[in-house]
């Protein structure tokens, strides 16, 4: 299954000193808590959260008088779960009163390029029609990097021009997907990041400019974080969130790192749904984000 090796390195990882630490297992004791905490924040689940999924583990560990470690796993991955708490999600929804506009913010390098034509991919696999806007007029090549994706899915690339205003590549995009009734115009827009103020200014003139050219929109902003920067990545994020209003994450480049408790980390510090990952380089490598599935692929 793709979906699994993609998190080869992280599911080994995880699931290698899962394996070790059942074979000194005596009960949910303070050593073994100690040993838990510790795989977690290897796979960078960060401090605050792992010590909140440990005491819970301990909590019901202790309530349901748990003492076979196959059942200790199962509450492991039952409180991640819980941390992540998916039922409070928006489902995505397409607009069915003209073209769902998407958004992709976050910093240079992360993949937002390579995620919007990810993105393109698996709406037309949906039947959809879709055009996207090269608005990342800041990154050299960008623009022409999205043109190329474009033409290999055959789509319509709505190109910004270099150093140029972003938002009028993205208000040249809405008219574009109006006029020929596109469903999904996905703007891949530009990841600069000087101060917070200047990102907030130019964030929400793009909200600004697409909500003028078709109501309700973008209907979705979608902050693209790339797995392997960590912790800190998370610290970057939240500027992001804090300058718009960014309403899911996707998470790339999973397949590159051991850490995927990022996932829960995201989830738990930023309070967005992570909506898809990222697990190689190629069109076919964007998975919708299932919890289940996840948590499981990690524990297995
Ligand atoms: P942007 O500056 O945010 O637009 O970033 P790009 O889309 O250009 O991506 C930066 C690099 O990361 C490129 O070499 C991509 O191929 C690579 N990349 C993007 N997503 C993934 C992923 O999920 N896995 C891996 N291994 N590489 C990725």
């Amino acid at each position: 299954d793709r979906y699994l090796s993609g998190l080869d390195k992280s599911r080994k990882s995880f699931s290698e000193k899962i394996r070790r630490l059942s074979l000194n297992f005596t009960g949910v004791n303070e050593e073994f808590l100690e040993e838990l905490m510790v795989i977690l924040l290897e796979a960078d689940i960060g401090i605050h959260t792992a010590q909140k999924i440990v005491d819970a583990v301990e909590n019901t560990a202790m309530d349901r008088k748990l003492k076979n470690f196959d059942e200790i796993v199962e509450c492991l991955i039952e409180e991640m779960a819980k941390m992540y708490n998916a039922k409070e999600d928006r489902e995505f929804e397409f607009n069915d009163q003209g073209p769902t506009v998407i958004l992709m913010v976050g910093v240079n390098g992360s993949g937002k390029t390579t995620t919007t034509a990810k993105l393109s991919k698996l709406f037309l696999d949906q039947g959809k029609t879709v055009a996207v806007a090269a608005a990342d007029t800041f990154r050299a090549g960008a623009i022409d990097q999205l043109a190329v994706w474009a033409e290999r899915l055959n789509i319509h690339c709505i190109k910004g021009r270099e150093n140029g205003d972003p938002s009028a590549a993205l208000v040249d995009g809405c008219r574009y997907a109006v006029e020929n009734k596109i469903d999904v115009l996905i703007g891949d827009t530009a990841g600069r990041l000087q101060n917070k103020t200047n990102l907030m200014n130019e964030l929400s003139k793009m909200h600004r400019v697409v909500e003028r050219e078709i109501p309700g929109a973008p209907h979705e902003v979608w902050l693209v974080l790339d797995a392997t920067t960590g912790q800190n990545g998370i610290s970057q994020a939240e500027l992001f969130t804090e300058a718009c209003n960014v309403t899911g994450i996707i998470l790339t480049k999973l397949d590159g790192t051991a850490k995927g408790g990022i996932v829960i980390a995201i989830r738990d510090r930023l309070g967005l749904p992570v909506k898809y990952i990222g697990l190689g380089e190629k069109l076919d490598d964007l998975r919708p984000f299932d919890l289940d599935a996840y948590l499981y692929s990690l524990c297995e």
